[in-house]
């Protein structure tokens, strides 16, 4: 059985470090909208003009756009054992159309990356990304090149302090309401995404096993 997993949780709340590690673990593709639509931007494609300016304030792309994105995506041969959703859905409209979906291709995982607001703002003001190969960073103001690639690291441009404020606002206001829609589902879990890195896999792994494996999924 696949592994359909969704990752939830405010900017900052460590959801790219945290996929890139559970993908490894389960042998699924990560499929991030935001990093989709960056490569969008720097490949200078028509979708990548049309939500530069979006992106850069903080604001959300279309839920028609993203949603057509993903589910082209999900519907690639990879995705056979499972994938894991990163930054998708964003609003209730994105995920009643990732259940329609989703219909009668089995059920979803959710893990919600709990952060407070506080949090957030320490981390992302601090947060570096690779310029090449688009992967986070440690707090490490020592390092300059990405680990993975060796490529420069930078800041993202959406990580102003200014920027960061309003997409903390489009997340209280249009994502925050996703916790409800899922709270109920007995494959909804959570986890405080202010422990150590280790910490939060540890206990994402530990959720996901109980909530896949008690419906005969996958155990990592
Ligand atoms: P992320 O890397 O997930 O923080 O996404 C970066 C930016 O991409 C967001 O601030 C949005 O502008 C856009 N974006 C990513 N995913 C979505 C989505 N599911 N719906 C709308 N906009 C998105």
């Amino acid at each position: 059985m696949a592994l359909n997993l969704v990752l939830l949780g405010p900017p900052g709340a460590g959801k790219g470090t945290q996929a890139a590690r559970l993908t490894r673990l389960w042998s699924i593709p990560h499929i991030s909208t935001g990093a989709i639509l960056r490569d969008a931007i720097k490949a200078g494609t028509p979708l990548g003009l049309e939500v530069k300016a979006i992106i850069e304030r903080g604001a959300l792309v279309d839920d028609t756009t993203v949603t057509r994105i993903v589910c082209e995506r999900v519907s690639a041969p990879d995705v056979a054992r499972g994938f894991l959703l990163d930054g998708f859905p964003r609003t209730v409209a994105q995920a009643q159309s990732l259940d329609s979906f989703m219909h009668s291709r089995g059920d979803l995982v959710i893990v919600e990356i709990a952060l407070s607001e506080q949090d957030v703002l320490h981390r992302l003001a601090s947060r570096m990304v690779c310029s090449e190969c688009g992967a986070n960073t440690q707090d490490d103001r020592e390092v300059s090149t990405c680990h993975d690639c060796g490529g420069a690291l930078v800041p993202r441009v959406d990580d102003r302090e200014q920027v960061v404020k309003e997409r903390l606002n489009v997340y209280r206001r249009q994502t925050a309401p996703l916790v409800e829609f899922y709270g109920s589902r007995p494959t909804y879990c959570r986890v405080d995404g202010a422990r150590m890195v280790d910490d939060v896999t540890a206990a994402i792994v530990g959720a996901i096993n109980a909530c896949a494996g008690e419906n005969g999924g996958p155990r990592a």
